[in-house]
């Protein structure tokens, strides 16, 4: 038996001319591709994480309410009166749910359409095409603000049942107006939904979760990853609780596992440590930025994200001479036409950004 027909005659033809979703070994590098906290716990914290994490009961499934860490989330992470969560392993998990519930409309004779500005998060993309839905992305201006009437044209035009707005966006690290999130909102009606995906809101102090009880096809969805616990993998989302049941019949029902529970719930119980280190990120930000628009050639886009967007002369240069400093910074010039020479860059401790600043002065002038 021959394994290629074997993979013709089984595997999806989308997901064979697919490729694997790469993520480049960082080990030895300073890391600043994946925007997440440079911060650890201070070593008290370690300590008694470790105790708890030790008296977790591993034979055991995880409490599938998850109504302890839930309860958490709702307290300390501003989830209005009466509206649940839903917890993933990850966001990304989360935005994969959204998209199998929406994928199939079989009583419209067409495949269902998910949207969002380009560029964006790639995972909207990547979860379309596994979940069987057709994908538009709407070009943002060249300021990289969000194009309105462009996208109110095209919700007119392909009906969408899911739009995603990252609030800030991913890779542009710019918050979109909310005026014209809201008018997405409105345009969509019953007919669509609208995440707004607030990975970044600990960078970004703005949010609409207070304002879900506004609009009743509004999903606002967050992580604690960028907040320092992205190796824990938990994503929470919010929205209506009768929208909210409809996505928790597609969640695996044991998809966050005891030992996230038991770091996170004691990570939500110290969420002041992680706020502080937060809030360092946002200063050493500003201060990064500054000294980034002082290097000649070096254009800064405004950043409410731990990470700034900046276009160069040459981002392949620059960037593989980072490289050979072995400094891990994410090109994405080659992302989309707007996006041409830029690169992102994560903000860390003050050590790390002088190292990466020392690299990019140093591959600027070569
Ligand atoms: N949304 C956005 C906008 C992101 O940039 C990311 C991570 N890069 C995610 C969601 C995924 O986060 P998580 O680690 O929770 O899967």
């Amino acid at each position: 038996m021959s394994l290629d027909s074997l993979i013709a005659n089984t595997i999806r033809q989308d997901v064979r001319s697919d490729h694997i979703y790469h993520v480049p070994d960082a080990s030895g590098f300073v890391k600043l591709d994946a925007m997440e906290n440079p911060y650890v716990l201070p070593s008290h914290l370690h300590l008694e994480l470790a105790n708890r994490i030790a008296s977790v009961a591993l034979n055991r499934y995880p409490v599938a309410s998850y109504d302890t860490i839930k309860q958490r989330i709702r307290a300390k992470l501003g989830v209005p009166q009466g509206y649940d969560v839903m917890l993933g392993n990850g966001s990304d998990e989360l935005i994969a749910i959204m998209a199998q519930a929406c994928a199939l409309q079989p009583a419209e004779g067409r495949r269902a359409v998910m949207m969002a500005p380009a560029p964006s998060f790639v995972m909207f993309q990547r979860s379309a095409m596994v979940a069987g839905m057709d994908f538009v992305g709407v070009p943002l201006k060249a300021d990289l603000t969000l194009d309105l009437p462009a996208m109110l044209a095209a919700i007119g035009q392909h009906q969408p049942a899911l739009v995603f707005l990252a609030y800030p966006n991913n890779p542009t690290g710019n918050l979109f107006d909310a005026g014209d999130i809201e008018k997405v909102i409105n345009a969509l009606g019953d007919k669509g939904l609208c995440v707004v995906d607030e990975a970044y809101e600990p960078f970004a102090q703005q949010s609409f979760m207070g304002r879900l009880p506004e609009f009743p096809n509004l999903i606002v969805m967050r992580t604690l990853s960028k907040l320092g616990l992205a190796g824990i993998r938990l994503g929470y989302m919010s929205c209506a609780p009768a929208l909210l049941e409809q996505f928790d019949k597609i969640r695996p029902p044991y998809n966050v596992n005891v030992l996230t529970q038991a770091a996170a719930e004691f990570c939500l119980d110290h969420l002041d440590v992680l706020n502080e280190q937060a809030a360092l990120l946002r200063q050493q930000r500003g201060e990064l930025s500054a000294k980034l628009a002082k290097l000649p050639g070096v254009n800064v886009f405004p950043s409410a994200a731990n990470f700034i967007l900046i276009r160069v002369p040459n981002a392949d240069q620059v960037h593989s001479k980072l490289l050979e400093r072995k400094v891990l910074i994410k090109n994405v010039g080659r992302m989309h036409n707007v996006l041409a020479n830029c690169l992102r860059i994560t903000v860390s401790t003050p050590e790390e950004n002088a190292i990466m600043l020392d690299g990019l002065t140093a591959a600027l002038a070569s």
